[in-house]
C-alpha cells in the first residue's frame, strides 16, 4: 500500500503540472498525450484509468469525452444500488448501446443489506438519519470501494461552481479514503457549458431533468424541486441539512464533502 501510495502520489504531482491551464475540452486530449509518453518511476505500469458514472448530465457528457478521445483506456463503472429510477437504467442501455461501451455494475453484498432489511425494514431510511446512512453504506459507499480498487485514477463529473465549497476542489489531487489520484476534468464549467456540450453532441440524457429532477439517485430518497430550490432540495428531502453527508466524496485534506457541497447541478454525483 506505502508502494502504492507512492506511484499516485507521483502521477499526482506530474499529472497536475501537465494539465495546469489545460481548457476543459483538451483535457482528455491532454491525457492521451500525458498517457502515451509516460514513464512511472516508482510502479512497473502506467496508471488505470476509472470512471465511476451515475449517469447524471456531467457524468454523461464526460462519458462523450472519453469515448471520442483516441487511445484513451478508461474502464467506467456505476453502482447500481437496487433502488434506482427506472428511467437510470433505461439510460444505462442507451449509453451502451450508443457508445459501444462496456459498463461494471457493483451491487451490495447480499448477506450485508438482507440483514440490513430484516432489521429496518426495506424503506427504513426514512425513520432515521443512522438508517439512513447505513443503507448509503451498504448499497453506494462500500462498493464504491470495490469499484476503485484496482483505480489509479479516479475520474468524477464534480464541477467546481456546483457550490461555494467546491471553489477548493482542484483539478487533480490524492484521495486519502481510497488512495487514488482523482482528476475531475469538467471541474472549471459551469452548469450552462455542461448542457450546451450535450446539446451539441446530443449527448443521452435522463428524461427526468426535464421532469425537475435536477440531481438523480435512489429513486425512493430523490424528488423533483420547485423553481427557487436548489438541487440538494429533491436528495433526502426529509432530512436537515447537517445531516446531508455524502460518504463517497471527500477533500484533498481527508475532510469529508458535505451533501449541501453537492448541490445545483443536474444529474450530480450520488
Ligand atoms: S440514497 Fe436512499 S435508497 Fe439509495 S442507498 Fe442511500 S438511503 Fe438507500
Amino acid at each position: 500500500m506505502v508502494k502504492q501510495e507512492k506511484f499516485h502520489r507521483e502521477i499526482c504531482q506530474e499529472l497536475g503540472n501537465h494539465l495546469k491551464n489545460v481548457a476543459t475540452t483538451e483535457i482528455m486530449p491532454a491525457m492521451a498525450t500525458w498517457l502515451a509518453k509516460y514513464e512511472p518511476k516508482t510502479a512497473p505500469k502506467k496508471p488505470t484509468l476509472v470512471f465511476t458514472t451515475s449517469f447524471g448530465l456531467e457524468d454523461q457528457v464526460l462519458t462523450d469525452m472519453i469515448v471520442k478521445q483516441p487511445g484513451l483506456a478508461v474502464q467506467f463503472v456505476t453502482l447500481d444500488t437496487g433502488r434506482l429510477f427506472p428511467e437510470t437504467y433505461e439510460l444505462w442501455q442507451r449509453t451502451t448501446s450508443r457508445y459501444g461501451i462496456t459498463i461494471t455494475s457493483h451491487h451490495p453484498n447480499a448477506d450485508a443489506l438482507g440483514d440490513y432489511v430484516r432489521r429496518r425494514g426495506i424503506n427504513g431510511f426514512y425513520e432515521d438519519v443512522a438508517a439512513r446512512h447505513e443503507c448509503c453504506a451498504i448499497r453506494k459507499t462500500v462498493p464504491l470501494t470495490a469499484a476503485l480498487a484496482g483505480a489509479d485514477i479516479w475520474l468524477t463529473g464534480i464541477r467546481r461552481d456546483q457550490s461555494t465549497a467546491r471553489q477548493e476542489i482542484p483539478l487533480v489531487s490524492h484521495d486519502p479514503t481510497h488512495n487514488v489520484v482523482k482528476l475531475n476534468p469538467i471541474l472549471g464549467w459551469t452548469r450552462a457549458q455542461a448542457v450546451a456540450y450535450a446539446e451539441q453532441h446530443k449527448v443521452p440524457l435522463n428524461p427526468l431533468h426535464l421532469a425537475g429532477y435536477l440531481s438523480i439517485g435512489c429513486a425512493p430518497c430523490t424528488r423533483a424541486v420547485q423553481p427557487g430550490e436548489s438541487e440538494r432540495d429533491g436528495r433526502w428531502w426529509w432530512e436537515n441539512e447537517a445531516a446531508k453527508e455524502c460518504g463517497l466524496h471527500v477533500m484533498p485534506d481527508g475532510r469529508r464533502v458535505r451533501r449541501k457541497d453537492l448541490q445545483a447541478t443536474p444529474g450530480g454525483n450520488p
